[in-house]
């Protein structure tokens, strides 16, 4: 052990002797319970993110913290350091553009860091649930499905969530964390109570509307920029026990937006008279058509979906869900039927089963089991996730969906509007500037298979084209998990957020360390 720490110093005084910023002292004499680790491994798997589309230089050092503390010593010694050096905590590093990646800094492991360091278990703290409040307070690491298992044990579940839950709570909580319940009960950043926050000066504050109410707001949807998350408390509510999941085929875009937007409507409305979840998914090719049915499409109903003769060949699928309880399962099936009878889908084209909570909530993990198995996960992800208008959202179908798209998407594409009003404005997450917008996911996967249309360099040129198109067409989209690489395509991004946003900046990490790999602003050291 000695002998490595000797070789990282060494090492790292050389970088520092040609012109690197680092000063490895200031690293060896960190006195955390946690784990500083320079192992390879480590630093090389730090390097790497679910989009595999860059691969950074890897960090110089990985901090696997034990605690808030832990967080907070290093930050101190960076704001405090003659050198500077960056850190960047890694939820589980499920970006796609190097977000969690910084540049020649340290990286703090915030999910998966149950790790032994001098003889003991270090671990930071488990969800501590507060039935009565109706709240858990979880660590700034914890993956979702984790905070979902510990809160059910007591009934218990949080509101809002993402369609996969392999993601960590600082990480969603640091863009915004959607899925189909954010049209009732707003995105997972509007569910939050209270925060424990390590900002780039190292201070360790608890925020919320009340107390340090700006860092509050600006953590949320901040991209990671002004503190990294400790400790969040989520909002809770009972959990269901069970789950009607149902989807319908449109080959009207008109009516399948209209239907949309009439069932999140209806968020004002006593539960028992609307869905508990809205979604839908765009169908271009016969690929995915199979695909979609096998994973999910009842064999005592089958359709075939060439006789359904779609506009433009393309399909419209809209997927809702009906939570309810075991004892109340007798009421579902008149709720459910008053419901659809208000839309306008294909008739028989009705697909619908029941299943467990836990198991709908966690759905896109059977998925990834499958492409894990097929050597499918593992591959480069050009994702480009919009947040388009309401009254864009037909010109964006015309342009995109029956034109750049051609027959092929390489990768579900979803589609579903969201209420505005769900939103707090106070949060650094942008969103365009209407009452209803919709998110539009092209989650796209690129194949080295000889198929042009798989290629990265396609999809990648292809979501350029789209960008293009939407600037030229005059559709103010937003991205969601943006990735610009100016500093005026940022400044477009934040739009009329980007004086408060530089503002908070300056206040909260003034030598720009944390969250470098979003390329918002540049170090100052
Ligand atoms: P990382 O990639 O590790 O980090 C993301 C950013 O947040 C980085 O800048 C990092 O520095 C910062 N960060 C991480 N932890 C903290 C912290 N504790 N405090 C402050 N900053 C921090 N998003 C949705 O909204 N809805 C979805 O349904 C959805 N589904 C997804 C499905 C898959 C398969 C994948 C890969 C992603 C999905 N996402 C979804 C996107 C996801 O929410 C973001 O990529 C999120 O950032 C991932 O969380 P992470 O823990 O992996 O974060």
């Amino acid at each position: 052990m000695a002998t490595k720490l000797l070789l990282t110093f060494a090492i790292c005084r050389l970088l520092v002797t040609v012109g690197l910023t680092l000063d490895p002292t200031e690293l060896l004499l960190l006195g955390v319970d946690g784990q500083l680790s320079f192992d390879t491994a480590d630093v090389e798997t730090d390097s790497l993110d679910f989009g595999l589309l860059t691969r950074a230089a890897p960090p110089l050092a990985v901090l696997h913290p034990a605690s808030a503390q832990d967080i907070a010593q290093l930050v101190q010694t960076a704001y405090g350091s003659n050198f500077g050096f960056t850190v960047s905590a890694r939820g589980h590093g499920h970006s796609i553009n190097g977000q969690a990646q910084p540049a020649n800094g340290v990286v703090v492991q915030m999910s998966g860091s149950k790790l032994r360091a001098s003889g003991r278990i270090m671990k930071p703290p488990e969800p501590r649930v507060w039935p009565g409040e109706r709240y858990v307070d979880v660590w700034g690491g914890e993956l979702w499905i984790d905070v979902l298992r510990s809160t059910l044990e007591y009934g218990l579940a949080p509101k809002s969530w993402t369609d996969y839950l392999y993601l960590s709570v600082g990480g969603t909580l640091s863009n915004a964390g959607i899925s189909g319940q954010a049209f009732n009960h707003g995105p997972q950043i509007s569910n939050v109570y209270e925060l424990d926050v390590v900002t780039g000066k190292g201070d360790l504050l608890t925020c919320s509307e009340e107390q340090n109410s700006e860092l509050f707001h600006a953590v949320l949807g901040g991209l990671g920029q002004f503190g990294i998350i400790t400790r969040a408390r989520i909002s809770l509510e009972p959990a269901p026990q069970k789950v009607r999941w149902i989807r319908v085929l449109y080959s009207s875009f008109w009516a399948f937006t209209r239907d949309q937007e009439y069932l999140i409507s209806l968020h004002a409305q006593p539960s028992s008279q609307k869905f508990d979840y809205v979604e839908g998914f765009v169908i271009v090719d016969e690929g995915l058509i199979n695909n979609w049915r096998s994973s999910f499409f009842s064999p005592r109903n089958p359709v075939k979906i060439s006789s359904l003769d779609p506009n433009g060949g393309v399909l419209y699928c809209l997927e809702i869900t009906k939570n309810y309880q075991e004892s109340t399962a007798s009421t579902i099936d008149k709720e459910v039927e008053s419901l659809l009878k208000k839309l306008n889908f294909i008739p028989a084209t009705v697909f619908t089963t029941d299943l467990l909570y836990v198991d709908f909530l966690d759905r896109v993990h059977k998925a990834e089991l499958k492409l894990r198995s097929k050597g499918l996960w593992e591959v480069p992800h050009p994702w480009l996730n919009l947040f388009v208008p309401k009254s864009k959202i037909a010109d964006f179908d015309k342009g995109v969906f029956k034109g750049i798209l051609g027959n092929k998407t390489s990768g579900p594409i979803l589609i579903y509007p969201m209420n505005k009003n769900k939103w707090d404005h106070r949060s650094s997450a942008v969103t365009p500037d209407e009452d209803v917008f919709y998110l539009v996911a092209l989650l796209r996967s690129a194949l080295d298979n000889g198929e042009e249309t798989h290629s990265l360099e396609y999809l990648t040129d292809q979501n350029r084209q789209i960008l293009r198109f939407c600037d030229d067409a005059g559709i103010n989209v937003k991205q969601y998990l943006p990735h610009c690489t100016t500093h005026e395509e940022w400044m477009d991004h934040f739009g009329n957020k980007w004086d408060w946003f530089y503002q908070m900046k300056m206040e909260f990490d003034p030598r720009h360390i944390l969250a470098s790999g979003q390329q918002i602003f540049t170090p100052s050291f």
